[in-house]
């Protein structure tokens, strides 16, 4: 069966949420900090990460110090405006920041930086006299402190050296070294709530200024599967801004004009992302190897797609790294017309900018045997199959008409074993038009959006 934690997280329930308690599952790999399973008979395979705590993203392009004496002639324009952004707000507490090597100009319409959020430990501080301190003592509780399960002969009960309390396995899978009360040879099994709490955290952040509109976005960068994902976190003002955030920030300073606008995740704009553990969930739902589609959470796309979108289409990336939204099925029950949205990337090679077109398309009629594409009207996998069956259809068409005409009886058609659900083609009429001439799909270029950064980060 699934594993209770994966069946917790939030990104499986999204995906499997009607389904999720009859699910089995079946090991491809197990390592220390991968388990990879695979869903029996939905042709969808989960992978589930712990958090490498040794790993934070790179700062590469951004190697050039972003301070007074380094700046050029025509960054002027960055100071001033993340200036007035700060200006009695801590939107970048504690952020030294960094810009590509190439200098900007008075004629660049963004300014892109980045730099560490470091969050330093909260270490039990040892006493004066430099004696170690007295570890806290153990609680004997009948269940895990965090996740609530009983203990028992086979699920051990395990405690977390720097608080104390009792823990199932599957909750202290974390070890850290706890100088401080005299443990200093090996590093001791503790909690996550304290290894958050005893460890430094480099959160890194985004930073994009824009020039004419004197528009500042902070962004978060995340991992998640082995891979980094962004999200906005902060916005001078919410009109240039595609995701709604709530319209509240620094916790007293009073709103200058230049914030009247501001939004942010809430008070967490500032809290560092703490490594934790991910689920990658990837399907393929045709029969080759260039269907595979690795699901890709709503809340990285929150700011490069617009939340009215977001909302109401789930998303999934291709191969080719473009991404497809599927209608929820709650919306995709209502609606008369189905519609898929495709977002391909439009790649800049001399600059850090990709641009996205977005696009809705019109579903087309039901390929027998990929009725997984038969929401992705241009997907090339779909173009392949579609030509497959039609070829295969206007063979067994001729046959048909063929047999019909040598034999001369009317009925050979029906027997000729045509795809369940044709219409039967009466004798002498032209072969089926295939649905493209019937129904031309047209497809509408919604939005022209993502301006700065990479959709995702590999
Ligand atoms: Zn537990
Ligand atoms: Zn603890």
């Amino acid at each position: 069966m699934l594993d209770r934690r994966v069946a917790a997280m939030s990104d499986f329930t999204e995906v499997f949420a009607h389904a999720a308690h009859q699910i089995q599952c079946a090991p491809v790999k197990i390592t220390t900090n991968r388990r990879w399973v695979r869903l029996v008979g939905t042709r969808h395979d989960i992978q589930y990460w712990h958090p490498d705590d040794a790993r934070i993203p790179r700062l590469f392009p951004f190697v050039r110090p972003f301070v007074p004496e380094k700046i050029g002639a025509g960054e002027r324009w960055i100071v001033d405006i993340l200036a007035q952004a700060q200006n009695g707000h801590n939107i970048l507490k504690g952020v030294e920041l960094f810009v590509p090597e190439k200098l900007y100009t008075d004629h660049d319409t963004y300014a892109h930086l980045a730099g560490y959020q470091i969050d330093r430990p909260q270490r039990p501080k040892p006493g004066a006299d430099g004696k170690f301190l007295t570890p806290p003592e153990w609680d004997q509780a009948p269940n895990c402190y965090k996740c609530n399960v009983a203990f028992s002969f086979t699920n051990r009960q395990h405690h977390c050296r720097n608080c104390g309390h009792s823990y199932c396995t599957n909750c202290t899978p974390r070890l850290c070294q706890l100088p401080e009360y005299g443990f200093h040879n090996d590093p001791q099994r503790v909690c996550d709530a304290c290894f958050v709490k005893l460890n430094e955290y480099k959160t890194l952040k985004e930073i994009i200024v824009y020039r004419k509109a004197k528009v500042v976005q902070v962004w978060n960068i995340e991992e998640h599967g082995r891979r980094y994902f962004r999200y906005c976190v902060f916005t001078t003002d919410t009109k240039w801004c595609l995701t709604d955030m709530k319209p509240t920030h620094a916790d007293t300073a009073t709103w200058t004009a230049f914030h009247r606008f501001s939004a942010s995740l809430g008070h967490s704009y500032l809290k560092p992302s703490y490594p934790h553990p991910s689920l990658t969930i990837t399907r393929n739902l045709s029969s080759l190897a260039d269907g595979l589609q690795v699901y890709v959470p709503n809340r990285f796309l929150r700011g490069l797609i617009p939340d009215a979108i977001l909302d109401e289409y789930v998303f999934w990336q291709e191969t080719d790294d473009s991404l497809t939204g599927y209608l929820i099925k709650e919306i995709r029950d209502k609606m008369h017309t189905q519609t898929v949205i495709r977002v391909e990337l439009l790649k800049d090679k001399n600059s850090l900018a990709a641009v996205a077109r977005i696009s809705r398309r019109p579903l087309r009629g039901v390929i027998p045997g990929v009725a997984a594409y038969e929401e992705l009207p241009q997907h090339p996998v779909f173009l392949k199959k579609q030509a497959e069956v039609e070829k295969e259809r206007e063979l067994k068409a001729r046959l048909a008409r063929e047999s019909a005409s040598s034999s001369g009886g009317s009925s050979s058609v029906d027997a000729s074993g045509d795809s369940k659900g044709e219409p039967v083609t009466p004798k002498g009429a032209p072969p089926p038009v295939p649905d493209k001439q019937k129904k031309p799909v047209r497809s509408s270029c919604l939005l022209s959006v993502v301006r700065v950064g990479d959709l995702i980060t590999k």
